[in-house]
């Protein structure tokens, strides 16, 4: 069978594209949503069940549907949830939201567009032309559509270690993937803990953590030990501060401006929410060097200052902090070997290059997903082999045009190919989160439904 849209993937980018073209295709279409993930909708972020695992965006803005804002905060009312719009909600509350969406289209068995649910992972594209796209899947069986839309996320980054420097011994005390909420099980209450990486995912793990019972001590250890922000109580919550952009597109000059208008009484919260919309203009506007340069000097504290936790979370997280519960290291990663007492983590301070170790019974690895490009996915690794897909030129996912069309090896479009979601970071950077992927998936559904329609 030859399905109008393939839709590959079963995360929040997936479920966005699914849900609008359910409202725009009619009856006689036929969409397929390839994927293996239990929950569909869900992905990495949405599926935990901890309460504490709390929304990092106001409710306000975690709508679906860009054109009805208060759609998430409808159905927490709906649901008795004691949530407000500028409250951040949990996340799996916002899996339920999506899957009930997605029923509620689904039961207009009348007018919608047929669905296949195809439980399996891509693995391969063998045909790839104006006519169509053919993909191998893990169940042996070949999926053929006019259309596909990549949804694949950007998976986890590896552990930031040479593999020769992991003791092997030490192997069964890496948690490679934290998203498999399963190792909390295994550890025991004083065990001690090393999480590498000092982002959203380390404040999630220790959060999980906590509510499984560990009381033992926790040694995060980042490059630069930055911390994410907290966003204030709604009580104290500065306006969006429209951003100073000026001429140029210099960073440094960038940042001067930003900083001078913040010693001129802007709220640098404000300032980051006002930077939002034009992030992904401004990021069109820079050249490849300027890019590069921000990756390489600024990514680290834009994502402490651009991520931040909600208020509930850092109410938790600070007396860890400050009872010594959780400590904090910067330094390079050297090694990890197994010790009479566990795992010796090795590395070197950042400031004064002096190695350091400690001893771990579990090491974790929670450096999120900033490196991850196209070799996670054996997929796009075998699309790029065969010319059909082109790595963003700093690794930032996938070459895609403004219409989010994948481009091949020549920059030209493939016909029919597009990808949503973070994958496309290299096009537009600003689009990790569901306030910008729920625009582009609305897009890319309309873009299909129109050659659909033509
Ligand atoms: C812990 C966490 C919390 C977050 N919190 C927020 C938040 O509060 N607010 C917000 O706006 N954003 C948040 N985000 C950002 C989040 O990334 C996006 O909101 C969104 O969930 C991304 O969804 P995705 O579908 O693009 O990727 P993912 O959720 O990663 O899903 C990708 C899916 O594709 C599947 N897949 C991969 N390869 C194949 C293949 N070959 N064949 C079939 N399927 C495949 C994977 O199994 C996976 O299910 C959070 C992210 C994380 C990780």
């Amino acid at each position: 069978m030859l399905y109008d849209v393939a839709v590959v993937g079963s995360g929040f980018s997936a479920i966005a594209v699914t849900i609008n073209l359910l409202r725009l295709l009619p009856a006689p279409t036929s969409i397929a949503i390839v994927g293996d993930d239990p929950g569909f909708g869900r992905g990495t972020a949405y599926r935990t069940e901890f309460y504490v695992h709390r929304l990092n965006v106001p409710a306000g803005r975690m709508s679906v549907f860009p054109e009805r804002p208060d759609d998430f905060v409808e159905w927490l009312q709906e649901h008795m949830r004691q949530v407000s719009a500028d409250g951040f909600a949990s996340r799996g509350d916002y899996g339920l939201y999506l899957r009930d969406r997605l029923a509620s289209l689904l039961r207009d068995h009348e007018r919608r567009a047929k669905v296949d649910f195809v439980k399996a992972k891509a693995t391969d594209c063998i045909h790839c032309s104006e006519a169509g796209l053919v993909f191998h899947l893990d169940n042996g069986a070949e999926l053929s559509a006019r259309n596909v839309v990549l949804c694949l996320g950007i998976g986890n980054a590896d552990l930031p270690l040479a593999s020769g420097k992991v003791d092997a011994a030490a192997e069964s005390r890496i948690v490679r993937n934290p998203w498999r909420l399963s190792w909390l099980s295994r550890v025991g209450p004083s065990d001690t803990i090393c999480i590498l990486g000092s982002g959203l995912t380390m404040v999630d793990q220790v959060l999980a953590l906590r509510v499984h019972g560990h009381r033992g001590r926790i040694r995060v250890l980042s490059r630069r030990g930055l911390l994410p922000q907290a966003h204030p109580p709604a009580d104290r919550r500065a306006a969006a501060v429209e951003p100073e952009l000026g001429r140029s597109r210099e960073i440094s000059v960038l940042l001067a401006r930003f900083r001078k208008q913040v010693r001129d009484g802007a709220d640098w919260r404000g300032l980051m929410d006002g930077l939002r919309p034009v992030t992904q203009k401004l990021w069109q506007e820079l050249t490849k060097e300027q890019r590069a340069r921000f990756l390489r000097h600024g990514l680290a504290w834009w994502n402490v200052h651009r991520h931040r936790i909600a208020p509930e979370i850092s109410s938790r997280f600070e007396p860890l902090k400050r009872d010594g519960i959780v400590t904090v290291h910067a330094g390079f990663l050297e090694a990890i070997e197994e010790g009479p007492r566990g795992a010796l983590v090795s590395y070197l301070e950042r400031q004064s290059h002096r190695p350091r170790s400690f001893n771990a019974d579990w090491i974790v690895n929670c450096t999120g997903m900033e490196r991850a490009g196209v070799a996670h996915s054996p997929l796009l690794r075998k699309m790029q082999r065969q010319g059909l897909i082109s790595p963003d030129e700093l690794g930032l996912g996938l070459s895609v045009d403004q219409g989010s069309r994948v481009l091949d090896q020549q920059k030209e479009p493939q016909p029919g190919l597009y990808a949503v979601g973070a994958l496309t970071a290299g096009q537009f950077w600003e689009i990790t989160a569901v306030p910008d992927i729920r625009v582009q998936a609305q897009r890319a559904a309309s873009a299909i439904a129109a050659t659909l329609r033509g």
